[in-house]
């Protein structure tokens, strides 16, 4: 990872923990040995385990100045597992799960927020093995993963967050107008939901 990706990254993270700035500002010495951790970790493999902290499938360590240890770790998990599972065919790369990429995760439109006029994403548990053992975690303090549904295309639009919000929310107006139109009086859009929401 580049300064460049590190500070993209840490833009990125301290949105989602505002706690984490604030710390800093106490602390500003401590970001250049933030990046240490990050050398051989890629900037979308950080941001997925950010968002991992976010949901709650990421344990937050006690004490902002842990965030980066922990982000970092996680992130290079990420990126073993993607970097080991796939087999390369055509030159394009093959996982176990296309849909969340062995990840367990899938980022969807929020049903609520959208009834509510936001376009946002919510994450919901695969239906592959890796959302199996991801909804059946356990934590080292003996809470269990957060409760979220599985993942069905039928109901659910999958986002892809290397994609733009724009495309995504065009995408998604026509693929929810088809639903419709197949299915006359199509509800269940809205009948899944999650508490957790993250900025799309
Ligand atoms: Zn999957």
């Amino acid at each position: 990872m580049t300064t460049n990706d590190f500070q993209e990254w840490y833009a990125y993270h301290s949105k989602a923990f505002p706690g984490v700035a604030d710390w800093m500002k106490k602390h500003p010495e401590t970001i250049r040995f933030w990046e240490m951790p990050f050398e051989h970790v890629e900037l979308a493999d950080a941001k997925a385990a950010s968002r991992e902290m976010v949901t709650g499938d990421l344990e937050e360590p006690k004490g902002f100045g842990q965030h980066a240890k922990a982000i970092a770790r996680r992130a290079r998990e990420i990126g073993f597992a993607r970097k080991a599972a796939p087999q390369a065919v055509d030159g394009e790369s093959v996982y176990g799960c296309p849909t969340c990429q062995d990840a367990g995760l899938v980022a969807v439109v929020d049903p609520r927020a959208y009834r509510a006029g936001q376009f946002r994403a919510c994450s919901v548990y695969c239906a592959c093995h890796a959302g199996d053992v991801k909804q059946n975690r356990k934590f080292s303090d003996g809470h269990r993963a957060v409760v979220r549904p599985r993942f069905d295309s039928t109901k659910m639009f999958r986002l892809d967050y290397e994609e733009k919000a724009s495309d995504q929310k065009a995408a998604f107006a026509e693929w929810l107008a088809r639903r419709i139109q197949n299915h006359p009086g199509y509800t269940d859009f809205g009948e899944y939901s999650h508490e957790t929401q993250e900025a799309f």
